[in-house]
């Protein structure tokens, strides 16, 4: 219900936001649409990286030049995902090399970063700081340690949180957390955006209304005024 006697903050702040995904659709949420590799944006929150799991596969030469021709896009919200997965068979040195590019580019472009993350927390932690990194990060899909995230969150980074269905330590993050610190995802799973506040919103004991605040307010924190711009709304 979108009348003139709503007031426009009170409809932004009533917003979804689904803070990385895979899919493109409308799910009535602001949702920062991962790019594919050379895709170019459609949706008005979409972030560009290269994703670990591409660098055997793909030419890096021209997954640079692609993201390098596509980032100043205006629909460009976030880089990554990036980062370090310890289960690929990419040499490390080869990953930090190009976790490292992205460390650039959200600097030179001030975005945040999205960080795809395994076993390799203390690498990614390593390249920031060597590249005294001031924006906001990201680490997507948190599967880690509640001691691991603790560290994470006191260096002011956010954690996210997607479908725990069947997750019991996930379950124990998104209830015990702090709440500014979360941020809520669909990634690539089939689980909607909408469940997985339902989810964290009977975890918490807190109404979805008081959860979609929290997360638009810390959107707002992460994009700055981009997530103002390209959804259109003002704030009052
Ligand atoms: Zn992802």
């Amino acid at each position: 219900m979108v009348g003139s006697s709503v007031p426009i903050s009170l409809y932004f702040w009533l917003v979804y936001v689904d803070f990385h995904t895979h899919q493109n659709t409308d799910q009535g949420a602001y949702s920062v649409f991962n790019l594919p590799a050379h895709a170019s944006p459609q949706a008005p929150g979409s972030s560009i990286g290269i994703h670990p799991y591409w660098l055997e596969a793909h030419d890096i030469d021209a997954l640079k030049l692609w993201v390098e021709s596509t980032l100043k896009k205006r629909e460009i919200v976030a880089i990554g995902e990036c980062g370090i997965d310890k289960r690929l068979t990419t040499h490390l040195a080869d990953q930090t090399n190009i976790l490292n590019l992205h460390i650039q580019w959200a600097q030179a472009y001030h975005k945040p970063l999205i960080i795809h993350c395994v076993k390799g927390h203390q690498e990614v932690l390593e390249a920031l700081k060597k590249a005294n990194f001031q924006e906001p990060v990201i680490f997507h899909g948190f599967r880690g340690s509640e001691q691991l995230a603790r560290q994470l969150i006191d260096k002011g980074y956010y954690l996210g949180i997607g479908d725990m269905q069947g997750k019991p330590s996930l379950q124990q993050l998104a209830r015990t957390l702090p709440l500014g610190h979360l941020v809520l995802e669909t990634d690539d799973s089939a689980a909607s955006i909408e469940s997985v506040y339902q989810s964290v919103c009977e975890m918490r004991g807190i109404t979805i209304d008081a959860l979609k605040k929290a997360m638009m307010e810390t959107a707002m924190v992460i994009f700055g005024n981009q997530i103002n711009s390209t959804y259109g709304f003002e704030l009052a």
